[in-house]
């Protein structure tokens, strides 16, 4: 009997310290946008599919915090559709889901430049877009209704990486190096809370 007691207790202690430990884990979604025939912008060889996955796998390859789970909507050039992903998302209820995407404006030529960031209308997704955007230069936060932002019942923001028609940020984007800082700073917001 008291064999049994010792082992209920044990099973039961340890059932206790894998729930605290599991509730302590975060977890974050990392949806790099478009894929397969859904290339996004393009200009020249940047193809904004490839790059926002680039940009995602960093971001997992680069976390070495086990308390910090990234999950991705895609892991190649496949392509989810937007369904598929909010389902999966709702599925995990994440703490935060990034959906990564580079801009372009209409005029071939333009200047406009810099980040944007877009967050579901809840005051956790409007904290972590603001603390996204502190990263980035003058990067403007607004809501904007978006399949991601809109379906996602749980915290979530869509960051526009740059302006894939301004040859410095598609040139940036484009080189390992921007997309490791890029993937860097998205990092470190997330591990900062
Ligand atoms: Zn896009």
């Amino acid at each position: 009997m008291k064999n049994l007691l010792k082992i209920v207790s044990i099973v039961a202690l340890g059932a206790l310290l894998s729930f605290s430990l599991s509730k302590e884990k975060k977890v974050v979604v990392i949806d790099a946008g478009h894929g397969r025939s859904d290339l996004g912008v393009n200009r020249e060889t940047f193809i904004e599919k490839d790059v926002v996955l680039k940009v995602a796998k960093k971001i997992k390859e680069l976390n070495k915090n086990s308390n910090l789970e990234i999950i991705l909507t895609r892991e190649d050039d496949s392509y989810p559709s937007l369904i598929d992903r909010t389902n999966k998302i709702n599925q995990l209820k994440p703490d935060l889901t990034i959906s990564l995407h580079v801009n372009s404006s209409y005029k071939a030529d333009s200047d406009k430049k810099g980040a944007e960031l877009y967050y579901k209308r809840d005051d956790t997704s409007k904290y972590f877009a603001d603390k996204l955007a502190s990263k980035f230069n003058n990067c403007p936060v607004m809501t904007k209704s978006l399949h991601m932002l809109r379906v996602s019942e749980n915290p979530s923001v869509l960051l526009e990486l740059g302006f894939a028609n301004n040859k410095d940020e598609r040139d940036y984007l484009g080189s390992e190096k921007g997309q490791t800082e890029t993937a860097e700073k998205i990092l470190s917001v997330i591990n900062e809370h």
